[in-house]
């Protein structure tokens, strides 16, 4: 929707959240593994960093896994790091690092996917800590009983939230693997496409 000049004079909180949105946007990186490396491009898909495996010398995780970086040390003495934050498909790039950096924990990387829990809001095997790497939304507890007058209702509100299509596009709903994460088996959907029929 275009909005005209006289629409926008009177939408101040509309042009505050477009910014915002524009921000988040702008900020946001997207991984991309191959068999040569890493290659790191912005929401415009310009390539803002890109290295060969053969040019890293090791590869270590800091920070842990819900707030973490990974930290590489290229064969000429350089640093790269990517953190978690900002980085779509993050926790992909954790499983695809190649065999042989001595600092990378590997079997702690294993162990860690092996642990994830199920989502019940989006349907991946991502749940750590009481929280959702992969929608970003809370486990349910009975605390949120104040909030929502059931977990059904706590789980159908948030999966509008996950599914809701961004302006006119189609509803995609599903759980397919993304972003490194499997598919939790055990998912229930509490809406249907039709909820964003209007
Ligand atoms: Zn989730």
């Amino acid at each position: 929707m275009k909005l005209s000049i006289f629409q926008r004079l009177f939408l101040p909180r509309k042009k505050e959240i477009e910014s915002l949105i524009d921000k988040i946007i702008d900020e946001l990186r997207f991984i991309e593994t191959n068999d040569k490396g890493i290659i790191i491009t912005n929401s415009d898909k310009e390539v803002v960093e890109q290295f060969n495996w053969y040019d890293i010398k090791d590869v270590e995780l800091v920070n842990g896994f819900s707030e973490g970086e990974i930290s590489f040390t290229l064969n000429n003495g350089e640093q790269k790091s990517i953190p978690e934050e900002h980085h779509e498909s993050w926790y992909e790039l954790l499983k695809k690092i190649p065999q042989g950096f001595s600092k990378y924990d590997y079997e702690g990387v294993r162990a860690f996917f092996d642990n994830l829990k199920g989502c019940e809001i989006c349907g991946m095997m991502s749940v750590y800590e009481g929280e959702c790497l992969a929608c970003g939304e809370e486990e349910w507890k009975e605390e949120f009983l104040d909030e929502y007058e059931s977990k059904e209702e706590y789980i159908r509100e948030l999966q509008l939230d996950e599914f809701e299509p961004i302006d006119d596009e189609e509803a995609v709903i599903s759980n397919k693997p993304k972003s490194g994460f499997k598919s939790f088996e055990g998912w229930k959907l509490m809406i249907n496409s039709q909820y964003f029929n209007k």
